[in-house]
């Protein structure tokens, strides 16, 4: 059949699999080119669906996304079980280490570093565990915000001067930090895709994440007894294991993706904005919640402040990820593979016929098993 969109030759199926339209008539999805309602990484949500697994980590298959789903609930659940038992010291550790866990562990599943693990995990993560360490010091030297998670009721007040370093000057700083190992990788010709940008970025905020939480609580860590009353930890452990990490993550894998976007000279109004969104998002976190926490507003509230910035933030990697994969998918040759979001048996270019997964997006195993068709006008149908 014809693409309604791109006017090329293609397989039958419901998406072009050379440019990932969505064909026939799909009028009340709005512009079918663009496919907004359906995420071209994850075909199963909407662009705009503030998801942190389908975002965050791209790669995953349809059932990996659950098994990671569950193990991140398992590690939230067993936190609120060491807060609940009164053993802070080891929720404060299970909490800052959660989330970069899961996500070398998503790195290896998907071998988004293929074979050069080495490499790859030292100038994202370990890059971002030394900037986080150098930066969190130094910071801290100059004024420290962690006073009030030590000793929340002692409240020492935010003077404007705090409210400039830790709410404009560190978000700023640190934005630009996280993304200079990744910028400095040395086989970064080996990975050309937005995506894997993204994800290098991710680690690396993660990483860095991991450092600041740990030097943050550090005072907490070795002047808390082992056993005390639960109290009011209960905030500062969700920020710690959820919203610091997650604002971290995403903030730095925006940026660093946006560096993919233009070295492949791609940098057009929808990137200039992730990485002014990622700053705005890192001020907007860090300035709201000093300010927040000065005000004494119900804790409650400072973590659905943090949340709203957070999902902001994933949205806006969504929307730039989604039109990356669409322009990028393009250029694949034909091949036969299995699609990893619809497990359809299919003859692809760039996106599954069935589902309109973005093929790019699909697990290093799936990638290297493609067996490269020719003929793609041969082929009656894109699905068997
Ligand atoms: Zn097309
Ligand atoms: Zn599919």
């Amino acid at each position: 059949m014809q693409c309604d969109h791109c006017a090329q030759d293609v397989p039958d199926g419901v998406f072009c699999t050379r440019c990932g339209a969505h064909q026939g008539t799909t009028e009340e999805f709005g512009n079918a080119k663009l496919r907004e309602h359906r995420y071209a990484a994850h075909p199963g949500e909407h662009v705009a669906q503030p998801s942190v697994i389908t975002t965050l980590f791209p790669h995953l298959g349809h059932n990996k996304i659950h098994e990671f789903r569950w193990a991140f609930t398992a590690g939230l659940a067993g936190v609120l079980v060491l807060y609940l038992a009164g053993l802070i010291t080891a929720a404060i550790l299970v909490s800052a280490f959660l989330v970069p866990v899961l996500y070398l562990i998503y790195l290896y599943e998907a071998q988004v570093y293929r074979d050069e693990p080495a490499t790859i995990l030292g100038f994202t993560l370990g890059g971002g565990i030394i900037v986080g360490i150098v930066v969190t010091i130094l910071g801290r030297a100059i004024y420290n915000p962690f006073d009030y998670q030590v000793n929340p009721l002692g409240n020492p007040g935010v003077s404007i001067g705090a409210l400039l370093v830790v709410g404009l000057v560190m978000p700023v700083v640190q934005e630009v930090l996280k993304a200079v190992p990744a910028f400095f990788l040395p086989n970064r010709a080996d990975f050309p895709e937005t995506v894997d940008g993204l994800v290098f970025g991710v680690a690396a905020g993660l990483g860095f994440s991991l450092a600041e939480g740990l030097i943050g609580f550090s005072s907490a860590l070795t002047t808390l007894p082992a056993h005390v009353a639960p109290g009011n930890w209960i905030y500062d452990l969700a920020t710690l294991a959820v919203l610091q990490p997650l604002l971290q993550g995403s903030a730095t894998g925006m940026v660093v993706a946006t560096i993919w976007r233009y070295r492949r000279g791609r940098l057009a109004g929808r990137e200039i904005g992730g990485v002014a969104m990622a700053v705005i998002a890192h001020i907007a976190f860090a300035g709201g919640t000093l300010v927040l926490k000065d005000s004494a507003v119900n804790p409650l509230a400072i973590l659905i402040w943090q949340a709203v910035v957070v999902g902001a933030l994933l949205i806006y990697i969504r929307y730039l990820l989604h039109h990356a994969l669409l322009e990028e998918a393009a250029h694949m040759g034909f091949a036969e593979t299995v699609c990893p979001s619809c497990h359809t048996h299919i003859v692809a270019s760039g996106f599954c016929p069935n589902c309109g997964m973005a093929l790019t997006a699909a697990p290093n195993a799936i990638k290297r098993s493609r067996r490269p068709r020719k003929d793609p006008a041969a082929t009656p149908s894109g699905r068997s």
